[in-house]
């Protein structure tokens, strides 16, 4: 069970406080917002979650399992989670179907499988038609499909989303 568990989390930039003494647990299968102004901390948060950074003082556990403190800090790769970022972060030189099955080819999945589940999730986010395109080709709200299918093919355990919504139509 991937229950996230976030406890006493800071994060410091020198003297700058990012996120201070952060406490949260989200049980497997619940859904939580992190709301708040700019600049209060949601992204540096997710970016700790994910593994990106790490944190000044506290720990992350996932499933019991500690995978974040100022000791140790698994890396992305070794996490089950995907996270989608405010600016998509699309890889440029890819297309969309190479940026959506590259996590599958990472993860050493075979030709067949990788097919099958880059059809399927292409279909899901109605990005057949754009499929060998390149980012800077896309619209944003496209841009943002491909982001999405991208994270979403691996089924991760956790998945991390910064603003993903806010350039998509309410469907
Ligand atoms: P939000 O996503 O809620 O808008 P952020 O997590 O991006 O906020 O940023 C929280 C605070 O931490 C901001 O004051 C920001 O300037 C600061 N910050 C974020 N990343 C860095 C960094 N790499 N170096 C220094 N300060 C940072
Ligand atoms: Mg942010």
């Amino acid at each position: 069970m991937a229950s996230v568990e976030l406890k006493g989390l800071s994060k410091h930039y020198g003297a700058a406080v990012a996120v201070d003494d952060v406490s949260l647990r989200v049980e497997h299968g619940q859904l939580v917002c992190l709301l708040g102004p700019s600049g209060c901390g949601k992204t540096t948060t997710l970016r700790l979650i994910a593994g990106f950074i790490e944190p000044s003082s506290g720990e992350i556990e996932v499933g019991g399992k500690v995978l974040s403190s100022p000791l140790r800090t698994v890396p992305p790769e070794g996490r089950k989670m995907s996270m989608i970022f405010q600016s998509y972060a699309l890889w440029p030189h890819m297309t969309v179907a190479e940026n959506v099955a590259y996590g599958l080819k990472i993860r050493k999945l075979d030709r067949a499988t990788i097919d099958a589940k880059l059809k399927a999730i292409l279909s899901t986010a109605r990005l057949e038609a754009l499929a060998e395109r390149y980012p800077g080709e896309l619209s944003g709200g496209q841009q943002q499909r491909v982001s999405l299918a991208r994270a979403l093919v691996v089924e991760p355990e956790t998945l991390l989303l910064d603003e993903p919504l806010s350039n998509l139509d309410a469907n």
